[in-house]
């Protein structure tokens, strides 16, 4: 029955630590799902890892029929390597995990019983950070807070990438190829009925986080430049705004001249504004560099990631392992 089948899908990036701090737990929620009428089944994507992340998933997989395997040839990132597994479902709803704990497995059932009043995507959303330093939290909120505004998609602050997603927004998902994937917009731009569920967000349960500032920041100006094109409006009002006062200025010097004469001068103005004007176009140039970037990559049409192996589990698992 297609309703009732659930995959829990985990990218996991070097994390050869957390899974089988992760397996048990998901184990026995699926456990308590099935006694509900859902079949569960664990799909784990190795994203390039290189501390032994997949010999752990092997034995993970070995053990228990309902965990499926995918390995990518190397590291292509959190957002493709959860493309790549959710392409390879093939019927039922998806529910989307961090490897690292920090969104409590305990919590599926909840999110399940909303798909069952009828949501197609439900998201976690977090009330509290712990173990997150406060700069990473003040620079989170700040991000969300602009990406709201900025956005024409609506993208709900403070959620990640935990939720479940019913088997039609699953398929609508699937159809959104980009190369520049910014998940929680493209889960925005889907749509359907969506709803929040409130967590706390716990710490890390072992290992270090892979996002430093830099990744962050990269994510952040993903995020910005794939939904919404206000920067690029933002550059052309700079430039309108300083030709006006160009104008302004330019009629103010002729008259200036005409009345009092002109004596030689103004050297430190003509510095000022040939530096603000270089500087206003050198922004606006950086600007539309960087969707024109996008554009560039789009273009190439390369696939987005690519599968070293696949393990689809069940009784199949035991030998492969
Ligand atoms: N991850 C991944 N590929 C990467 C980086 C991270 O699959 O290139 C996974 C990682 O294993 C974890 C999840 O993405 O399951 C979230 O990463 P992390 O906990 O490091 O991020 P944070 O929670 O600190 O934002
Ligand atoms: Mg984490």
């Amino acid at each position: 029955m297609n309703r009732h089948r659930l995959t829990v899908v985990v990218a996991a990036f070097n994390e050869a630590e957390s899974l089988p701090l992760l397996q048990p737990r998901i184990g026995a929620v699926l456990d308590a799902l099935s006694a509900d009428g859902v079949e569960g089944a664990v799909l784990y994507i190795d994203d390039g890892s290189t501390d032994g992340t997949w010999d752990v998933m092997q034995r993970l997989a070995a053990a228990d029929s309902r965990v499926a395997l995918l390995r990518l040839s190397r590291n292509f990132g959190k957002e493709l390597a959860l493309t790549a597994g959710l392409d390879r479902i093939e019927e039922g709803a998806a529910l989307i995990l961090d490897a690292d704990g920090q969104d409590p497995p305990e919590l599926i059932p909840q999110f399940v019983a909303k798909w069952r009043e009828g949501y197609d995507d439900v998201h976690g959303t977090r009330m509290e950070r712990d173990g997150e330093g406060w700069l990473k939290r003040s620079t989170a909120h700040a991000f969300y807070r602009v990406i709201g505004r900025l956005s024409k998609t609506p993208i709900p602050a403070d959620t990640g990438d935990f939720r479940l997603l019913s088997p039609r927004s699953l398929d609508a998902l699937r159809q959104l190829r980009e190369r520049h994937r910014f998940m929680k917009g493209l889960f925005g731009w889907v749509g359907y009925n969506r709803v929040a569920i409130e967590y706390h967000r716990e710490p890390r349960s072992a290992g270090h986080s892979k996002f430093n500032f830099w990744r962050l920041w990269n994510l952040a100006l993903e995020g910005i430049t794939s939904f919404s094109t206000a920067p690029l409006r933002l550059a052309t009002y700079l430039g309108l705004l300083t030709a006006l006062i160009a104008f302004v200025y330019g009629v103010w010097v002729i008259l200036k001249a005409l009345f009092w004469g002109d004596p030689v001068a103004g050297w430190p103005t003509m510095m000022a504004v040939i530096l603000f004007l270089g500087g206003v176009q050198l922004i606006a140039l950086g600007l539309i560099g960087e969707y024109l970037g996008r554009l560039y990559e789009e273009s190439k049409q390369r696939p987005l990631y690519l599968v070293d192996t696949w393990l689809p589990g069940g009784p199949a698992n035991a030998r492969e392992a």
